[in-house]
């Protein structure tokens, strides 16, 4: 059992990944070792706090809830997608068998808390060929509570909680202000448009810059305050222009939905997922230029090899990227 925690520890030194479930791993490895070494052959169980804690620290790991913070799977998940890599070490070490995580049935909560340990299951006998490529190119994805994403300060005047029923007096509000705003920029628009038209003389090279000043403002203000709302209408979901949200998110998305009585809300959220290939997060980014799809799924290790699709009613994806080998 010692030399199979160790090609697991080799594994992960060897390979480093910037997750939670490396670390999470590393972690467990290294203590399991240490137990070992002293002759204690018992498993050596964690509870999800007791991980949080040890992995992240005190001071994140008491402000931070270990049933989010560890969901179920992860760890598994990250170990399925070591598995060839790893086969491949025991073998050439002569091992005949595997590291695998145990856990309880503790669901979290006041009831017994989900617990963690590192055992040994004999190597499996022949790995079907299709299994593994079905369960690595599935993922799903996870929404975020109204209010959760901050938008902006001029947006927040809106949004409560970062939420906006679009018939009431706040979403007639922004509609009106939208239009307002379109309207004024057409004018400034025509207006420049006219005054650099009628000059008699030829354009200088600084009446020049500052159109194409101009020009670039109008481009820049349509794009990021006012085509958004445009898109929203046809698509549900767009990536949220970062003019819309508050400085301290890195990502988030504008999403319009029905509640139970048929009334259209549009809300800031943000969909993330754990990337089944690396365990890595999944944000959604615009599908261009690789993609057909406007938005999709990207892990942040490995954006353009890790891509997949976004239904946002079954919130699941399918892998989309380049073929894996
Ligand atoms: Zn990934």
């Amino acid at each position: 059992m010692q030399d199979v925690m160790r090609c697991l520890q080799e594994e992960l030194n060897d390979a480093p990944a910037d997750t939670k479930a490396h670390r999470i791993l590393q972690f467990m490895v290294q203590a399991k070792l240490a137990e070992m070494e002293k002759g204690r052959c018992e498993p050596q169980v964690f509870s999800r706090s007791a991980l949080l804690l040890n992995v992240e620290g005190d001071l994140k790991g008491q402000t931070t809830n270990p049933t989010t913070w560890l969901p179920p799977g992860l760890l598994e998940r990250f170990l399925e997608s070591r598995q060839s890599a790893l086969l491949d070490r025991l073998q050439r070490a002569g091992q005949d068998q595997m590291p695998v995580i145990r856990t309880n049935d503790g669901k979290g909560g006041k009831g017994i808390e989900r617990a963690y340990w590192l055992d040994v299951a004999p190597l499996p006998e022949g790995i079907e060929a299709d299994e593994p490529v079905r369960l690595l190119s599935r993922i799903e994805y996870r929404r975020t509570e109204a209010g959760e994403v901050k938008p902006s300060w001029l947006m927040r005047l809106v949004f409560r909680k970062g939420e906006l029923k679009n018939r009431s007096w706040r979403g007639l509000l922004l509609l009106a202000s939208i239009l307002f705003g379109i309207l004024l920029l057409g004018l400034w628009f025509l207006v420049g448009v006219w005054s650099v038209s009628s000059l008699d003389q030829g354009l200088t090279l600084r009446q020049l810059a500052s159109t194409a000043f101009f020009v670039l403002c109008v481009w820049f203000m349509w794009g990021s305050f006012y085509a958004p709302w445009w898109r929203l209408v046809d698509d549900r979901v767009i990536k949220a222009p970062t003019a819309l949200i508050s400085l301290l998110e890195d990502s988030a998305e504008l999403e319009v939905h029905r509640d139970s009585e048929g009334a259209q809300w549009t809300r800031f959220v943000r969909f993330s997922g754990d990337c089944p290939l690396c365990t890595g997060r999944v944000l959604l980014m615009p599908g261009e230029p690789d993609q057909v799809l406007p938005l999709v799924g990207r892990c942040v290790e490995s954006p353009y090899a890790h891509v997949f699709s976004f239904d946002r009613v079954r919130m699941q994806g399918a892998f989309i990227g380049p073929p894996l080998i």
